[in-house]
């Protein structure tokens, strides 16, 4: 391990800390989540992940006729699309779809044998199925969480054969009050569907078993692990035809070639971009162990890919960092990032309950505490 987790000087909180150098683009580690889901709606709009890693489960093709709505699409150098379907494999019982015997066998052990549905039919009658019906409709996109993690995380820690293990790892995430537990709760599922808590809540508990896990069924525990979702869970993206772009950039063509190839994916994202608006990635939310040690900074001197197209996370320096530094990476979102002290702060308060003092908030201390106007009209249109 090149990094340790310890004590941040000067406060009681802890961080993550290089234990050498790394230069800016190194991978600093890399890590398999605890757990992971993909969204409910971008499941439920057909983007075709394997249930357990995100890996995707379309040819490059597939997937940029589905995105375009071009069923007659054909793309060049399908040698670049790395989607291997000779590998692919689904759960006898209930057709879930995996990218691997390995992912399915690992579902299974972990938290997919008490979780799967026991039938190929869709019917919107089993408790699964309702409470995430049900949590669509607290939860539309641009999406940043799914309850289902909820569920696996709990389901993982019935399956585990160190029941005791499983509780101490869950529990190293949540160390909050159940104030702050309520207050991120409500934040997570936002003002309108608040009063929606107790309605999930109860479909939860139809849908795993209570025994072992009761302190995680309370609705002060089901509030925590909604407060521990909303604070801990990681964005994870996978894209077979961002794959396949980046592999045809390794192409040896000729420049005439070079410049068709260009023009034919410039157009490809532009049909992209108007069929299917923003949303091209498959994409979930994880529980990542190792990063979830990592404290934020509005100046981020690391930030998590998925360089292996699944849900495994490598850490990347963003710039150089020095032994014994603290690795940092943002909570906030490209866009907030780049807005004033203020908005950021504001952002960090209501989402992580935490006064940002980073380096960059140190320095712009000395600005005044109010939104500018143009941020003010920002944050009426994103609402
Ligand atoms: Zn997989
Ligand atoms: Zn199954
Ligand atoms: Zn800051």
């Amino acid at each position: 391990m090149d990094v340790e987790v310890r004590l941040v000087d000067n406060s009681k909180g802890k961080g993550l800390f290089s234990k050498k150098c790394f230069k800016s683009g190194a991978i600093i580690f890399e890590e398999e989540p605890l757990v992971s889901c993909q969204f409910s709606w971008n499941a439920a709009y057909q983007y075709k992940a394997c249930d357990h890693c995100l890996r995707p489960l379309e040819t490059a093709e597939e997937n940029a006729r589905r995105l375009t709505g071009k069923p007659e699409l054909e793309l060049p150098f399908p040698e670049c699309c790395t989607t291997d379907k000779s590998k692919f494999t689904s759960c006898t019982l209930c057709g879930t779809d995996y990218c691997s015997v390995e992912c399915q066998t690992t579902a299974y052990n972990q938290y997919h044998r008490i979780l799967c549905l026991q039938t190929t039919e869709r019917n919107n009658f089993h408790p699964l199925e309702q409470l995430n019906e049900a949590w669509k409709h607290v939860h539309y996109p641009p999406e940043t969480n799914t309850i289902m993690l909820i569920v696996r995380l709990l389901a993982r820690i019935i399956q585990s054969p160190n029941r005791d293990l499983a509780i101490e790892q869950t529990l190293q995430f949540c160390h909050r009050t159940v104030n702050e537990d309520a207050e991120l709760a409500h934040k997570l599922l936002g003002e309108k569907f608040a009063n929606q808590l107790s309605l999930l809540h109860s479909l939860l508990l139809q849908c795993v078993p209570h025994e072992g896990i009761e302190q995680f069924l309370t609705p002060a525990g089901f509030q925590g692990l909604l407060a521990l979702i909303g604070t801990n869970g990681q964005g994870v993206g996978t894209s077979t035809i961002s794959q396949w772009v980046t592999r045809t950039s390794d192409l040896a063509i000729s420049d005439d070639e070079r410049a068709v190839l260009d023009k034919f994916i410039d157009k490809l994202y532009e049909d992209m971009d108007s069929h299917s608006g923003n949303f091209l990635n498959n994409e979930g939310v994880a529980l990542f162990t190792l990063q979830s040690a990592c404290n934020h900074s509005c100046v981020p001197n690391a930030e998590p890919t998925y360089l292996h197209n699944n849900n495994k996370l490598s850490l990347v320096a963003v710039r150089d960092i020095q032994e014994g530094e603290e690795i940092c990476i943002s909570y906030l979102d490209e866009c907030n990032l780049h807005r004033s002290r203020h908005s950021r702060r504001k952002e960090l308060m209501e989402n992580y309950l935490f006064a940002c003092n980073c380096p960059k908030c140190e320095e712009q201390a000395d600005e005044p505490d109010v939104t500018s106007e143009e941020e003010e009209g920002e944050e009426e249109m994103s609402e």
